[in-house]
């Protein structure tokens, strides 16, 4: 299929840019389907507040757009890199997005349009879809709310704060209240039953 209308001058149609999508070369013929790769600089932040896609990184795009009878089904992946702050040790970090779309938009006449609410079902608006707010909504829902910088993160110091991938597994605090330590030192010495309580005193 020859892409697009040759003029490319229908400007006051939203331009095909970004998380606009035209639809208009699909014809409204069910069945009809374009591919779209398309890099998209992100406008602002999308995600959650510990995690997410920064403002003014790319997100990849590699997406169907297929006429079916009540609108255009988009599927495809959504890649993105993700900037976090780790729930546990608290520290920044990286890592890449990549989630599955696969998504309805309604044609403003269709009998989806007049059963559905908008929230349910996005709609086509002039032939074109606005993606970002599916993008919002589906990175919310894939980011976790505790995100952790890894798996095993072993988190922080309760006791002075430091981070415990740093200080390592021998870091630990003898702090010990004087009225414990006599008690620390029996059990330390008397592994199992039968000691005297002679110590304590
Ligand atoms: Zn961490
Ligand atoms: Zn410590």
């Amino acid at each position: 299929m020859p892409a697009e209308s040759g003029s490319g001058s229908r400007r006051r149609q939203q331009a095909d840019a970004g998380f606009a999508l035209d639809t208009r070369s699909l014809g409204r013929k069910p069945g009809t389907m374009k591919t779209l790769q398309r890099s998209v600089t992100a406008p602002e932040k999308i995600g959650l507040d510990l995690i997410g896609i920064p403002a003014g990184s790319q997100v990849e795009l590699d997406l169907t757009l297929q006429s079916v009878s009540e609108g255009v089904l988009v599927t495809g992946s959504v890649s993105a890199p993700l900037a976090g702050e780790c729930s546990r040790c608290l520290e920044s970090f990286t890592d890449e997005l990549e989630l599955q779309v696969t998504e309805l938009f309604a044609y403003p006449d269709s009998v989806t349009e007049q059963t559905t609410e908008e929230d349910e079902i996005h709609r086509l608006v002039d032939d074109m879809i606005d993606l970002e707010p599916v993008l919002v909504d589906a990175v919310g829902l894939e980011l976790p709310l505790r995100p952790l910088c890894e798996p095993d993160c072993p988190g922080l110091c309760a006791e002075c704060g430091v981070r415990m991938a740093i200080a390592g597994p021998d870091h630990g605090h003898e702090i010990l209240d004087p009225r414990w330590a006599g008690l620390a030192k029996f059990t330390a010495e008397s592994p199992g039953t039968g000691g005297t309580a002679a110590e304590l005193n």
